[in-house]
Parts: C-alpha cells; structure tokens; sequence
C-alpha cells in the first residue's frame, strides 16, 4: 500500500490550516475548500496553552506571532463579588519554564491571519466559498462534490469541517447533541474605551451562582476578551455569530466584582452561543476519510482547549502520514490522539457546573482542587 500525496481538506478553521501548513512543509500536495467566501475569524479571544504553542513552534509561527500575543501573568480564580481568590497560580515566565513553551492569549484573526500566510507561502492552495458536499471513498481515490458543482479527487480528505461537519455526519449520521442549560456571552472591548477600569493581566475565571464570568487581554494588550456564561432552560441555537443584548448581559452580572461589572458597562456588543454536549465518537476514520478537531471532538470551553486539541491533532495526523502508509497513519492518528482529546472533551463537560457555587462549601473546596487535579490547563 503506497503512501498519501494528494490531501484534500475541508474548512479553514484553525485546525484546517494547522493541518495544511504541517502537510505542506512535510511536502504533500495539499487544497483546502473552505464554504465561506471570505476568510476572516470572528472577533474573540483564544487561550493558547504550551501544548498548542508547541506546535505552533514547530511549524514557525512563533515569531510572527509574537508581537500579536498577551502574555498572562496568573490563572485565576475569583469569587465574583469580593474578588478574593481561590487560586493564583502563575503563568507569564514561570509556566515557559516549566513547560517548556509560552503560555499565550491570543485574537483568533491574529493566529489565523498568521497560519493563512504560512499556507500560501508554503504552497497549499485554498479555494473559497467552496463547500464539500458529499463524498465516495474509492478504492483508489476518494471523490467528491463542491457547491460549485465540479468534482474533485485525492488521496485523502481530512474533514476539518468544525462543530456541525458534513464529513462527520456521512461517516457516522446525524447526532442529537444535548443542551447543557448553559448558554455563553462573549465580546471584546478595546482598552482605550475602557474608562479607567483596571483589569489585572491575568485568565480570569470568576465564579458565582449559577453563573461565571471570563476575562483576559488579548492582541498585545490592546484588547480585553470576555466569555459569560449564565444557566438557562430552553434556548438552543448553536452559533457564535448570534447577537445577544448588551442590556440583559449587563443585567445578568450586575452586582459582580467592578472588573467584571466595568468591562461590561464599556463593551458595545455581545454574541451569544447555547453550549452542547456531544459524546465520544466511536472512530474518527473511515477508508480514505480522516475527521480533526471539533469535527470529531467539539468539546465545551471549560478547559480552553478546542482550539489547541485541533492544533495537536493536526501535528500527529501529519507525522503520521508522512512516516506510514495511509491505512498505517490514519490508524496509529486515532490511536495517539483519541484517548488524549476524549479525554479533555470529558474534562470540559465536568467542568460545566463546576464554576457556578453549586454546593457551597463543597463547590469552594473542588474549586480549590481544580488545581490538583490538574485540571486547569492540560499539559
Ligand atoms: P472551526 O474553527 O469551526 O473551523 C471549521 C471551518 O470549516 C469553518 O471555517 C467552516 O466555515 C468550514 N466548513 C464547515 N463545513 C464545511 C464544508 N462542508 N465544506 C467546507 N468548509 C466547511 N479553544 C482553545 O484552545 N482555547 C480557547 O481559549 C478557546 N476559547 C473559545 C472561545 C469561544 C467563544 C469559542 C466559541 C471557542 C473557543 N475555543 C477555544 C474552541 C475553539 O475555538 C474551537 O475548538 C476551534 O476553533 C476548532 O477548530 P476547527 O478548525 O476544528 O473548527
């Protein structure tokens, strides 16, 4: 059996472009088809922990980067009224050494800008407003459809098609993800405009009844992010891209701590995201079809890892595919990687009602072990 030339990806995400500037730089022949006819992220924070940026590292983004990250001084958790803390545990220079990468925050145009950049200089092709619409695994080839009505060939597709993949739904059927009665705001506010409220240089995690509260600077400093999540029973439409009210956001958090409360009264505009359970996918492969990141492992933003689990992913895919045979590589990929991601999907779920005080004195003292038990930030 021959080894993969041709790699056909679906969607630009940041685990799609991850993946094609790997496979690019390992010398395979690579196009990306992407639905949306502009490339441009949603404006909103990204945590990038050491495991992600070492990958980042290693495909030469560091540097180019750089200028873009915030470098966060503590992982914080805060109680939301007094702000006393229940954890304060360094990050800045003391989590680069110990983990041997830097722990940054970064706005997601900035890394993807910067990944889009390193594709089309290292020869990947991207073709826009081009949806992969089904697929026929042959025996030689895989074929399949684009919006645009042509048909294309390769060796491999990777589906890289995010929460709601077409390619995951073909290979396993439609699933029914399950409301976690959990919904999330989020926004930025430049620091210019934010009327002399002092955020400390800190991720944040402020946590109160029912609901928490995240904040942390991003794009050099220029720019605070926040992530507000609130219970609810009923609403469920799963898109980032979804206006909320800036009123009812303010209401919902009214009486927090003034860094919370000061952030909000200065943020123009919020988008608003139901946050779904999903569970474990039985096989992330099938013949010449390979799924990655939230295409085969969307995972609740409890651990701030969905980003950097594509960004791994999409590293050991391309190892692999460069040391073995197709069938070799797609296996040993599952192998490698499915234990690690489920893993944190598993974590991030138990994480929900973690940071919303249920329980009292018990919620304090598991907060409090979050740390222990190494489950704020995976290594
Ligand atoms: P996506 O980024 O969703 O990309 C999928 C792409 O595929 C899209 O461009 C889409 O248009 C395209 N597409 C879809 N269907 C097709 C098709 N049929 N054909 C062609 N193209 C298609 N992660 C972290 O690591 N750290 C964080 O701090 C963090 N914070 C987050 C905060 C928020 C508000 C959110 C919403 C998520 C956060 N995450 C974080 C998670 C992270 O953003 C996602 O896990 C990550 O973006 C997944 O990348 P992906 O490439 O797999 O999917």
């Amino acid at each position: 059996m021959k080894k993969v030339k041709q790699v056909a990806i679906a969607g630009a995400g940041i685990g799609g472009l991850t993946a094609a500037l790997a496979l690019a730089k390992a010398n395979f022949d690579v196009t990306v088809f992407e639905q949306a006819s502009q490339l441009g992220e949603v404006g909103a924070g990204l945590q990038m922990s050491p495991n992600a940026m070492k990958v980042l590292r290693a495909l030469g983004l560091e540097e180019a980067l750089r200028s873009y990250a915030f470098v966060p001084q503590h992982a914080c958790i805060r109680h939301y009224q007094s702000g006393d803390y229940y954890l304060k545990s360094p990050l800045g220079a003391a989590a680069e050494a110990r983990y041997g990468a830097p722990y940054w925050h970064l706005h997601r145009a900035d890394l993807h800008n910067a990944l889009l950049d390193a594709c089309l200089h290292a020869g990947v092709r991207v073709t826009l407003g081009c949806r992969v619409e089904n697929y026929k695994d042959q025996e030689d080839k895989v074929s399949f459809s684009l919006s645009n009505g042509e048909q294309y060939q390769a060796d491999l597709l990777i589906g890289a098609d995010g929460i709601r993949s077409m390619v995951r739904e073909q290979m396993h059927g439609q699933e029914s993800p399950r409301f976690m009665k959990q919904v999330a705001w989020r926004g930025v506010v430049p620091v210019s405009e934010l009327d002399g409220v002092k955020i400390q240089p800190d991720a944040c995690v402020w946590v109160g009844p029912g609901r928490h509260f995240v904040s942390y600077y991003i794009r050099g400093g220029k720019l605070v992010n926040f992530v507000a999540v609130e219970e609810r029973g009923d609403w469920q439409q799963e898109s980032w891209r979804e206006e909320g009210d800036i009123n009812e956001l303010r209401s919902a958090f009214s009486g927090w701590h003034p860094e919370v409360t000061g952030l909000l009264a200065n943020a123009e505009t919020t988008f608003l995201w139901a946050l779904n359970g999903r569970d474990e996918l039985t096989a992330w492969h099938q013949g010449r079809v390979v799924l990655l990141g939230d295409a085969c492992h969307p995972m609740l933003p409890f651990m701030a890892q969905g980003a950097a689990m594509a960004i791994e992913d999409a590293h050991v895919l391309s190892q692999c595919l460069e040391q073995y045979t197709r069938a070799q590589a797609l296996a040993r990929y599952e192998a490698l990687r499915k234990p690690r991601a489920s893993k944190i999907q598993a974590m991030s779920k138990e994480n929900a009602g973690l940071y919303h005080m249920h329980g009292g004195l018990a919620g304090r003292i598991k907060l409090q072990a979050i740390r222990a038990a190494g489950q704020f930030m995976p290594q």
